[in-house]
């Protein structure tokens, strides 16, 4: 069932007409294809993606200007969470990543002439985009002040040099959108600049496709990519000048919790599977349902759906107040990454083997949502960040005020 949040009307509205389109239009296709052990095809997309258009849910969060519905990230985020209830409901809608951050960093920074080429085209879903951050051992992953790749200037080029891994999109993609350190004197957090490379620049060599356990369903791989002396007109900076990591922070803050939006409708699809099934399926002469053990864990699973979605509204009104709200965007992040793989597997749990199985969607739902406790930013990370946070403003009169710490 679905809780009541202080969501706008337009919110509410986005989100009854992207639940109905996602039950009636996509989730069938999944069954047929993803769950047939079928290929999703781009064909596929498309038509999903018309569809979503003449319903009205199409990019919600882009601007009419470049093609979206122009709503604002707290009215959108209704749209997300509903998509997330399907894994092909994010592509179908266009609040897919890595091209819905892709869209916002360009929409916030992008030039006139970087938004005709890139941004239309995306928002049209005429082109795929990638994000290119981190990098193998040596080089920036968790601490992203180790980052390696290099930018030089060459007269009215740049030329970038290194090497980059987990690219999501990658080999699909049209665009990379590349973090490169510009200026090596300096701390990397004002040193290092975005770059837009079209993916067929000579010296872009996709060297594979990292294997990995399952997807999310539709055809993205995560590249491991060599830049060598790859060339860029100067035009091609995206914002400022060693500003990459404050634009790379004003893209991660919203996209970290587009996630948690994301991710919340896939922790609500897992927890609706199981209520069919407990309700239908009988052992010991009652209906699973009534079992108090397993009505208990379902209680506790909806009750720590909704203070995900909470913590998502707190921090999206936050951000949309102009806030970076970094601590808040933190909890967000590693509560929900932790909360939605505990209720996929509290719903698999009541399903029997037929969790494991493929007839059901949630084998694919807890392999997609296991990678949510790395993607932009593990778990400790942002624990890091929140501790540093509280820590800062400790009051030492707590324990002045203690008589035997005096003495
Ligand atoms: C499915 C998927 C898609 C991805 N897509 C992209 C993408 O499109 N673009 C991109 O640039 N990157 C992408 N990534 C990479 C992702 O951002 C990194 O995995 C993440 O930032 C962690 O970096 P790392 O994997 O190098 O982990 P490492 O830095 O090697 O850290 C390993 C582990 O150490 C622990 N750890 C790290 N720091 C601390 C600390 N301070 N205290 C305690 N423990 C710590 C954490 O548990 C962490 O998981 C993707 C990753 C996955 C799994």
């Amino acid at each position: 069932m679905s809780r009541t949040y202080d969501d706008s009307d337009q919110a509410v509205e986005l989100a009854n007409r992207t639940r109905e389109f996602i039950r009636q239009e996509v989730i069938p296709v999944e069954q047929e294809l993803l769950l047939g052990g079928n290929e999703v095809s781009q064909e596929v997309i498309d038509d999903l993606r018309d569809k979503a258009r003449d319903t009205g849910v199409y990019a919600p969060q882009v601007s009419e200007e470049y093609g979206g519905l122009g709503l604002s990230f707290r009215d959108a985020m209704t749209a997300y969470e509903q998509a997330g209830q399907s894994l092909l409901g994010p592509p179908s809608i266009r609040v897919d990543g890595p091209d819905e951050g892709n869209m916002h960093t360009l929409e916030m920074a992008g030039t006139e002439t970087q938004k005709d080429r890139w941004l239309r085209p995306l928002v049209d879903g005429k082109i795929r985009s990638a994000f290119s951050m981190t990098e193998p051992m040596q080089g920036g992953g968790s601490d992203p002040k180790m980052i390696q790749t290099t930018a030089e200037k060459d007269g009215d080029e740049w030329i970038i040099n290194g090497h980059k891994w987990w690219t999501s999109q990658g080999t699909e993609s049209d665009v990379l959108f590349v973090m490169a350190r510009t200026d090596l004197e300096a701390h990397p957090y004002e040193g290092c600049s975005f770059f837009i490379v079209p993916t067929e620049t000579p010296g872009v060599e996709i060297q594979r496709d990292v294997p990995h356990m399952s997807g999310n369903g539709w055809g993205v791989s995560h590249a491991e990519i060599i830049y060598d002396n790859v060339r860029i007109p100067e035009s091609n900076l995206l914002g400022e000048r060693d500003e990459g990591f404050s634009l790379a922070q004003q893209r991660l803050g919203p996209a970290r919790l587009t996630h948690c939006m994301r991710f919340s409708g896939t922790a609500e699809r897992a927890l609706e599977t199981a209520k069919a099934y407990v309700a239908e399926r009988r052992s010991f002469g009652e209906p699973l349902a009534d079992k108090q053990v397993i009505r208990h864990e379902l209680a506790d699973a909806e009750t720590k759906l909704h203070a995900v979605r909470t913590m998502v509204r707190n921090a999206a009104s936050r951000i949309a107040d102009g806030e970076e709200a970094r601590t808040e965007v933190s909890m967000c992040k590693v509560f929900a990454a932790n909360t939605v793989n505990e209720i996929v597997d509290t719903a698999m749990q009541y399903c029997g083997a037929n969790a494991i199985g493929r007839d059901l969607p949630l084998s694919y739902l807890y392999e997609n949502a296991r990678v949510f406790r790395f993607v932009d930013g593990a778990d400790e990370v942002h624990r890091r960040t929140i501790a540093k946070d509280i820590m800062d403003d400790y009051d030492p009169a707590m324990i002045d005020t203690v008589t035997r710490f005096q003495q």
